[in-house]
């Protein structure tokens, strides 16, 4: 039994979606205590147990303490199934949280999975539907395992009522296969969006005016992308960036009371800052990344190195999470400025898969 002290260091539901998605990947039991100890309302909040619930679905596990609120949790898995399986938040939690939570075991799986997750689709301090199909999951299948991610429906905090597709397949015959990131490669343009479900198009005007404006990007007023759906009320400002090895995809998202200006200026902040690094990857998918790349390190026995612009709170402490999982090291080394960080992921030659 693994103990984590679901506190240390960022101490959110990061540490739980980690430590569930190494437990069924190793097969090991393990034992959550103070979770989410030092967040305004602690414990399992609704989108974490629906977490929970979809690694149990998926491992046949036993679970204790999973309750609202419940800041310790057991849980022993059994062997991860492919199949079909349904999850839903019920309020507008992230689904991608949960997505990302079973997406590793799912890698090992003795048959491929399609999922459907209904909840928020974009949702603050998650990452959004664009960012794991077009960040996240090219990533995941230059490793070796295929998949296809559908956004059936946007949801948006308080309504929630989105929906994707997940066609998760395990590793092929080679199995994971690490690779280094140490650079974007050519750069090939910008793609920046608006997503304004239910709300006046004048908003999408502004954000990506704005947004044109901080970046220096040329602006083309008769060709607004704004991507309408019939659900919402809603609004995400969206920057793709496309690299040869990498795309990075930067969200801000509306509310009631914050104007089109400022969520247009969190979104060119992100990109700024992003681009004044050469580093691979920016700071969210670099303490996501680390995670599906350190379970191919420790599959393979070969190390992999990122780089990314900076390690964040979040990022070291899924650092140690992983490291308290698996046998693997994960060291950090400033590079010049400008370059950003390099992460290498090294088995440890400690137990074999
Ligand atoms: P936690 O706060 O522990 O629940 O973890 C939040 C997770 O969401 C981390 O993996 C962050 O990298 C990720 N995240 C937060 N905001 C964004 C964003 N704007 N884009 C992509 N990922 C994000």
């Amino acid at each position: 039994m693994i103990h984590i002290d679901a506190s240390q260091g960022e101490g959110g539901g990061q540490v739980l979606r980690t430590s569930l998605a190494l437990s069924m990947v190793t097969g090991q039991p393990v034992l959550l205590d103070k979770i989410r100890a030092r967040r305004p309302k602690p414990g399992l909040m609704r989108q974490h147990l629906t977490c929970v619930t979809a690694a149990q679905a998926i491992s046949g596990a036993q679970v204790d303490g999973a309750t609202l609120g419940s800041q310790t949790l057991q849980f022993t898995p059994g062997p991860v199934r492919g199949g079909e399986h349904r999850f839903s938040i019920g309020t507008a939690g992230s689904v991608m949280l949960v997505l990302q939570t079973v997406w590793p075991a799912l890698l090992l799986a003795d048959a491929p999975t399609r999922l459907t997750l209904q909840g928020g689709t974009h949702n603050p301090m998650a990452p959004s539907f664009h960012f794991i199909e077009r960040a996240y999951a090219p990533l995941v299948r230059r490793l070796g395992a295929a998949s296809a991610l559908r956004l059936r429906r946007c949801g948006f905090y308080p309504g929630g009522g989105g929906e994707i597709e997940a066609e998760l397949h395990p590793a092929g015959a080679a199995g994971l296969q690490p690779f280094d990131l140490i650079e974007r490669g050519a750069w090939l343009g910008q793609q920046p969006e608006c997503l304004i479900p239910g709300l006046k198009r004048s908003i999408a005007e502004r954000e990506l005016e704005v947004l044109h404006e901080q970046l220096g990007w040329a602006f083309d007023h008769t060709a607004i992308p704004v991507m309408r759906q019939n659900e919402g009320p809603g609004n995400a400002l969206l920057a793709t960036l496309r690299h040869e090895h990498v795309t990075e995809v930067f969200c801000s998202l509306g509310e009631k009371t914050r104007s089109a200006e400022s969520v247009a200026k969190d979104v060119a902040r992100q990109v700024k800052h992003y681009l004044g690094s050469t580093a691979a990857l920016g700071t969210y998918l670099a303490d996501q990344w680390v995670l599906p790349l350190a379970l191919a390190v420790w599959r393979s026995g070969r190390a992999a190195r990122y780089t990314c612009t900076d390690v964040s709170l979040h990022a070291a402490t899924n650092f140690s999470v992983i490291g308290q999982f698996l046998p693997v090291r994960i060291d950090t080394r400033p590079l010049p400025k400008g370059q950003g960080v390099q992460v290498e992921v090294a088995p440890t030659g400690d137990n074999a898969p």
